[in-house]
């Protein structure tokens, strides 16, 4: 299947979950993961119509920049962002969506005063509490936001979560309802420069589980583009 097909399809799986969840398919967005992937299927998928590209790597998203490849859609930073490098992306993409850690936040907000620029990100919430992935505790992030003060140059839009690797279908749902309860709660309390008005959650295997429990935004990867070569990355 061509990248415009499986877009099609997700589509079309994206709008019967949001439609059982009695929700309204225009109110989640496809962001599409393009690690890996090169400047042509980045543009064929934004031609078959992604909301926006995510990107994981940094030295990925200044290759592709500079080739245009993103060219009619946002794009977004989803993967480890390193301190050292938040210049090569504050300010370039639309949305910081894995800003995992205070120090990170801090980078970030220098980075974009020195720039005079306002960056929006979200914060990654590490639902699973598991060692090996990065992200605040829930029970973290309203702390947080609470921080928010110190850094004027940052708007947060919401949440990101990854959950531990699904053990079966269904599995992954009560992580995804935790963060969308944390983010009624936050919304309740009206932070100063705080939208929870993206919650970005759900991939290629358990996207229409997160549709059903208040995902805005599915980041998808091999459903778009296939299976991702590791191999080849290492040339
Ligand atoms: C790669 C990646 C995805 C997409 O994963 P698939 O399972 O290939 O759909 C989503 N989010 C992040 C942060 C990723 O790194």
């Amino acid at each position: 299947m061509s990248i415009a097909e499986n877009i099609a399809a997700i589509r079309a799986e994206m709008n019967q979950a949001a439609i059982a969840a009695g929700r309204n398919p225009a109110d989640i967005q496809l962001c599409a993961a393009t690690k890996m992937n090169d400047a042509d299927a980045v543009r064929q998928a934004i031609a078959a119509g992604v909301d926006c590209c995510g990107e994981n790597r940094v030295q990925e998203l200044t290759a592709k920049s500079a080739e245009n490849a993103y060219d009619g859609a946002p794009v977004h930073f989803i993967g480890v962002l390193q301190t050292n490098k938040v210049k090569q992306v504050v300010g370039k993409v639309d949305l910081i969506q894995s800003v995992d850690r205070m120090n990170l936040l801090a980078a970030i907000e220098k980075e974009a005063a020195r720039q005079n620029v306002i960056q929006n990100i979200l914060l990654e919430v590490n639902v699973g509490r598991e060692e090996s992935k990065s992200g605040f505790a829930p029970e973290e992030v309203t702390g947080v936001l609470e921080q928010l003060p110190n850094f004027p140059h940052i708007r947060v839009k919401g949440l990101m979560a990854i959950p531990p690797i699904s053990q079966g279908p269904g599995e992954n749902r009560r992580f995804f309802q935790e963060i969308y309860q944390l983010s009624v709660d936050i919304r309740a309390k009206k932070y100063d420069n705080v939208a929870m008005e993206c919650l970005s959650m759900g991939m290629s295997d358990d996207f229409a589980d997160a549709i059903a429990c208040g995902s805005t935004m599915i980041r998808i990867g091999t459903a778009i583009f296939g299976a991702r070569n590791y191999a080849k990355s290492h040339q």
